[in-house]
């Protein structure tokens, strides 16, 4: 089946994203979250971030218009009865996602592949669920995804060889990413296993007094070279999706996950000092 017209359902931090990926690569793209307030939100963050591209001269006024004739909003699950790819990118919730994927299956093509960006959560769990459990697939994007390359493709237990194969095509063909395939639906898939026990230790040196937050950023990004430091990072993907995040890494791997998640996080995200897209996390962030 040719992929035309892609769903992508939340219109988040990752949601708009996707979304905005998708249309660049030539796909109909169809957004859906609960309310009109936050589909509007997703797809006017859509347009700024083409309207930077276009003051860059990445791109044209002219592929602007055409990338965002490409995209609709709508807060009715049942306008996806007709795409041929889902992408899920609601919060990183079992009970919310089983619940959303349930209702996927009951209303879209039986033959579609039905993907979710989990950073953590079970694949297999979540497509237990549906009827079609080999269409179900892992398909992590990294933030913000037009920018980040990867895209971790994670095989469930009854994830076909197929619906791999399928979707390693859609991405690096039709969305231009390389990609990576995680062969065992484990907790943290490929890069969180390897990145948060990395994080969960800088707020731990933070939490002993070891150094300052700026100096812990400060030294990763002139020691090691990275692009960000680990509090930047945080505050870039959110506080409350890391929490999530970290808390499902803890609660699956169990004795093996040796770093217990930092108290100053999970009061943090309390306090609603979720980062970035709060204008305040663990830097206080200006309004432009
Ligand atoms: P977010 O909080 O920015 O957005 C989640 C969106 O889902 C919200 O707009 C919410 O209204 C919407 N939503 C909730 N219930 C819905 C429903 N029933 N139908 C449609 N929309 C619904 O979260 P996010 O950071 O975009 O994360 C989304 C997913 O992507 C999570 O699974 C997360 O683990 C994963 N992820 C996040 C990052 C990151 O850096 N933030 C990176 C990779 C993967």
């Amino acid at each position: 089946m040719q992929i035309k017209k892609i769903g992508v359902i939340g219109a988040g931090v990752m949601g708009y994203g996707i979304a905005q990926v998708c249309a660049q690569g030539g796909f109909e793209v169809l957004l859906r979250d609960i309310s009109d307030e936050l589909v509007q939100k997703g797809l006017r963050n859509i347009e700024n971030n083409l309207n930077r591209l276009v003051s860059k001269a990445k791109l044209s006024e002219s592929d602007k218009a055409n990338i965002l004739s490409r995209i609709k909003g709508t807060v009715k699950m049942a306008d996806l009865r007709g795409v041929d790819y889902i992408v899920e990118a609601v919060f990183e919730s079992m009970d919310l996602k089983k619940k959303i994927f349930k209702e996927l299956d009951e209303l879209t093509k039986p033959e579609i592949i039905l993907g979710t960006n989990t950073s953590t959560l079970s694949v297999t769990e979540i497509a237990s669920v549906t009827k079609r459990p080999e269409k179900v697939i892992g398909v992590h994007f990294f933030n913000p995804p037009p920018v980040m390359k990867l895209v971790e493709i994670i095989k469930g237990y009854l994830t076909s060889d197929e619906t791999v194969k399928v979707t390693r095509e859609l991405a690096e063909k039709g969305w231009g990413k390389e990609t990576i395939v995680v062969k065992k639906d484990t907790p943290g898939f490929v890069v969180n296993r390897a990145f948060v026990p990395y994080i969960v230790e800088a707020m731990r040196m933070y939490e002993e007094g070891v150094a300052s937050i700026e100096d812990i950023d400060k030294g990763v990004k002139f020691g090691l070279n990275f692009p960000m430091g680990p509090f930047e990072l945080m505050d870039l993907m959110g506080n409350d999706t890391n929490l999530d995040v970290f808390g499902s890494l803890e609660r699956e791997l169990g004795r093996e996950f040796t770093f217990s998640v930092a108290y100053t996080l999970k009061a943090m995200v309390k306090a609603g000092k979720l980062g970035r897209k709060k204008g305040e996390g663990w830097y206080k962030y200006e309004k432009k």
